[in-house]
């Protein structure tokens, strides 16, 4: 039996990897936390009997109780909540399936106590990289990347030494607009914005696939899981998303994870590592495919790598910045209140007005959000 605990459970990823859970009888469930949603947090309980459950909203939590009053489940609330479950224990691995930097903190305080980490929380990665991988490393405890791209590298790289890369192929559908331009992206809604070709994600990666943002977090997250420089890794537009990613060795092998798009995969192999179970999903069919394709990335339109790479070079606390900024900037585009190529913008202003912290401490990154939060908050649309 193995014990994890799900910190945004009722999310995307959440939510699937409970479906891996109900597969697979050896996993059993002791935490789950998420933001706001009672009703789904309370079939959850109801269905998988954990010890601990945490609203991240105090309200929500007291409505919880109440609602479960009947079960023996334990409600917490908030940061301090998230910090009891990923600590507690009775759990072996902690899946950090959260949305945005809230994530920082209750992965630390769960390394420290030598929790393998499922993640798929990149934004831990992004701003918190320098912090937590040489934490993991002096702890001993493996992060096993859920993310599809960075999965699929890790599966490439099974038994090979990491010296021997050349350079890691990272691939990316290109999002529902593909192939326009500037001037074609003016008017595009969130409604254009929401609808990924491949993908069913939570709304914030599917508006950061739309505007290569999330792209761009995800050199971070290879560069941070793999420890490769950002030169070394490839970024290629694959629209049908079947090659998931791979690694080209310094003979010029080149290994890549192939399969339908399925998050269940790369959860599942990353809760049974270094096991591969079997799965009850789609078959790739390479004959009925006939052919898959690749392009270069065009980062003039699609700034949000381009910006990503800016913000890696300067590094320090401007990847931080780079993710807040466009943390609210989303918001903001799915709230209606801006224009999807303000975006961009938003991101960039942020960015200038940043004077970097380099090494920042947790403290320091979680300022420097804030600061990049107030900023946006005193902009006029
Ligand atoms: P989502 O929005 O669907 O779910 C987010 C979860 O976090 C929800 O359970 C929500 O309740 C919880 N949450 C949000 N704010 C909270 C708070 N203040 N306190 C407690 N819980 C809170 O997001 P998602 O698409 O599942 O993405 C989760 C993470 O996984 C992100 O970092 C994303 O980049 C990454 N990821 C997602 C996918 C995907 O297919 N969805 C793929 C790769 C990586
Ligand atoms: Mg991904």
């Amino acid at each position: 039996m193995k014990n994890i605990a799900i910190l945004g459970s009722t999310g995307s990823i959440g939510t699937q990897t409970l479906d891996v859970v109900r597969a697979n009888p050896d996993l059993n469930v002791v935490g789950l936390a998420a933001g706001s949603n009672v009703e789904l947090m309370e079939k959850q309980i109801r269905e998988f009997k954990p010890l601990v459950a945490v609203m991240g909203d105090a309200n929500k939590a007291n409505e919880l109780a109440d609602r479960v009053k009947d079960t023996d489940v334990k409600i917490l609330s908030g940061m301090d909540g998230m910090l009891e479950m990923a600590v507690m224990p009775q759990s072996e691995v902690l899946v950090t399936a959260i949305v945005g930097m809230i994530g920082i903190r209750p992965t630390i305080a769960a390394i420290k106590e030598k929790k393998t980490i499922a993640l798929a929380n990149k934004e831990t990665l992004v701003t918190a990289g320098h912090i937590i991988i040489p934490l993991a490393k002096e702890n001993n405890v493996a992060i096993l990347p859920v993310d599809s791209e960075h999965s699929a590298i890790f599966q490439s790289l099974n038994g090979e030494n990491k010296e021997r890369i050349s350079k890691i192929l990272l691939t990316a559908s290109g999002g529902p607009f593909r192939g326009l331009k500037t001037e074609d992206l003016q008017g595009k809604t969130k409604y254009d914005a929401l609808k990924h070709p491949n993908w069913s994600m939570g709304q914030k990666i599917t508006i950061d696939s739309a505007t290569l943002v999330n792209k761009g977090l995800e050199v971070m997250e290879a560069k941070w899981l793999f420890g490769v420089e950002r030169e070394k890794i490839d970024v290629i537009i694959h629209p049908q998303s079947i090659i998931h990613s791979g690694v080209e060795f310094v003979d010029g092998a080149v290994i890549a994870q192939m399969g339908v798009p399925d998050m269940k995969l790369p959860i599942q192999y990353a809760l049974f590592y270094p096991d591969r179970r079997p799965m009850d999903t789609g078959r790739l069919d390479l004959k009925a495919l006939k052919s898959i394709t690749f392009e270069e990335p065009d980062i003039e339109t699609f700034k949000g790598l381009k910006m990503a790479y800016e913000a890696m070079d300067i590094g320090g606390s401007m990847p931080t910045v780079f993710n807040a900024a466009n943390e609210k900037a989303v918001a903001l585009f799915l709230n209606d209140k801006i224009h999807f190529l303000d975006i961009y913008d938003i991101i960039a202003e942020a960015m200038s007005n940043h004077k970097v912290i380099e090494n920042p401490s947790v403290e320091e990154i979680l300022d420097s959000e804030q600061e990049a939060y107030d900023l946006i908050a005193e902009m006029k649309f």
